[in-house]
């Protein structure tokens, strides 16, 4: 049992890819996916965060502050949610949309910055922030909590994993260099004969260029590196060279700077999917494309071992599922097609049939009756919805209300309230008789039964609704002619 979620951080598996590799050599994956929100990242916003609590930088209940593409963020949120500190993230705009939504999900506020502002406007936009308003600035790049939390877990694990046969080989890439240069100070010490091999992408060539980075004096970049260009790799290779990455190659501690296929990559991530079931971002797969080029080279029995940093649930949006299909394609259709049931191409009410015979209409009874007639005739509410709660139909209806600022009562017959003595079960089998439908929901207007959710919404495409609710005295927003009420259905409801 732990005490919190934090001590869930780290101890991730190393796993082995068994059918991706060069016959005769050992290729292993540390998959950090398994870290509570999903990335390597939280390691370091753990350490970083407990480091400034330490040295009184970051005081009870001070607001953090943090530029990144997002794992990061993601980390420091869950911390910040166990630990009590507000959170605001400067993230630019081109990256991955689940990113700004689960920050917000963990109670993080994400300030969105101009896209071609790069990684180092985001930056600016962090340190800006963090000065007006006194906040504490995590400095990902630069701090060297980032790679202390390698040396004493990733490291200490990997050494554990290997501890009774040699690492040949450790692969990763860089995105502040905390993985590299925290794992690598420790490997170079204690696994000497490991060689330590950093990837990146082959039309950004930061680290292969041999270029140096320009910096101010706090060593945080003064600019974009020259040789940078945008590329596949969340999360990889900012447009600067990371202070904490120069160190680990100041310090000699990198073997060998391999560029990387942005097609490759995103393959290597989808292979990694379907034929591993290792299910990883793009800068996993392309780390793995770096791991397999050196196993391809390496001798006979040896151990390769390669980083995947985060989960691929993260890319939903992004090229890697471009073309992962929505729609059943042409073999799943023909899949569908052989057996009789809840087909697609046959006419509806053959095809969706329910095995189960329709239920005999039951008695009303009059508890129920009376229930429902107070609502539908109650003068104070005349709009009136008998819904579920959780129903998507009756989630669009109430959303059309509330666009059309109409006011509603909305009786959920499912609702706990309505449970008790099966009353809302009855008013069901009212509903049923009263209106003919056995669909929910089903709404009256003026004590009138106006129809179901597809119902109103032709009503709000006639007028009818309009013209229905000016003779009780209740204005309805206009909307425009564009406006298709369907729209409140979710997709997969509205497509057909
Ligand atoms: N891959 C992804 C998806 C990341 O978010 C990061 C961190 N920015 C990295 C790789 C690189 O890790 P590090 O910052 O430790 O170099």
């Amino acid at each position: 049992m732990l005490d919190s979620i934090l001590q869930a951080i780290g101890n991730t598996p190393v796993i082995r890819i068994n059918r991706l590799g060069p016959p005769g050599v050992n290729l292993w994956a540390k998959v950090e996916a398994f870290n509570p929100m999903g990335s390597v990242k939280d390691r370091m916003a753990l350490s970083t965060i407990e480091a400034a609590e330490c040295s009184g930088e970051l005081k009870p209940g001070q607001t953090v502050i943090e530029a990144t593409s997002g794992n990061t963020g993601i980390g420091l949120a869950m911390v910040c949610a166990v630990r009590g500190y507000p959170l605001v993230v400067t993230m630019a705009e081109s990256f991955s949309i689940e990113r700004r939504k689960i920050l917000r999900f963990l109670g993080a506020k994400v300030v969105l910055t101009p896209a071609e502002l790069k990684g180092s406007g985001m930056l600016a936009k962090a340190e800006e922030l963090a000065a007006a308003h006194g906040w504490f600035l995590v400095r990902q790049f630069e701090n060297e909590a980032n790679a202390q939390a390698h040396v004493r877990t990733t490291a200490e694990e990997i050494l554990a994993d290997f501890s009774g046969t040699s690492l040949d080989y450790f692969v990763t890439g860089f995105g502040t260099g905390g993985t590299l240069k925290g794992t690598s100070q420790v490997l170079r010490e204690r696994s000497p004969k490991t060689r330590i091999v950093v990837c990146e992408p082959d039309n950004s060539p930061l680290l292969g260029s041999g270029i140096p980075q320009a910096r101010k004096d706090d060593g945080s970049p003064d600019g974009s590196h020259p040789l940078f260009r945008p590329h596949l790799m969340q999360g990889w290779s900012p447009d600067f060279i990371p202070r904490l990455t120069e160190e680990a190659l100041a310090a000699g501690r990198v073997d060998e700077i391999l560029p990387i296929d942005g097609n490759q990559a995103l393959q290597a991530t989808r292979d990694l999917a379907s034929k591993e079931g290792i299910f990883c971002g793009v800068s996993g797969g392309a780390t793995l494309v770096g791991a397999l080029s050196v196993a391809r080279r390496a001798p006979q029995g040896a151990n390769v071992l390669c980083m995947l940093p985060d989960t691929g649930e993260r890319y939903l949006s992004t090229p890697v599922f471009e073309d992962v299909p929505v729609e059943m394609t042409d073999e799943e259709l023909e899949i569908s097609r052989s057996t009789a049931f809840a087909r697609f191409d046959a006419p509806k009410t053959a095809a969706m049939k329910a095995p189960a015979a329709k239920p005999a209409l039951l008695e009303v009874d009059p508890e129920a009756e009376r229930v429902a007639r107070a609502a539908i005739d109650d003068t104070e509410h005349p709009v009136v919805l008998f819904a579920l709660e959780w129903c998507e139909f009756c989630w669009s209806v109430r959303k059309l209300f509330s666009k059309l600022d109409v006011p509603y009562r909305s009786l959920d017959l499912d609702a706990v309230a309505f449970q008790e003595d099966g009353l809302g079960g009855r008013l069901r089998v009212f509903l049923h008789r009263d209106t003919g439908a056995t669909t929910m929901p089903q709404i009256y207007i003026g004590g009138e039964h106006l129809g179901g959710a597809t119902d109103l919404f032709e009503a709000v495409r006639s007028g009818a609704l309009s013209e229905r609710l000016e003779a009780l005295g209740i204005a309805m927003v206009t909307v425009g002619e564009d406006f298709e009420p369907a729209s409140l259905l979710p997709g997969w409801l509205h497509q057909r």
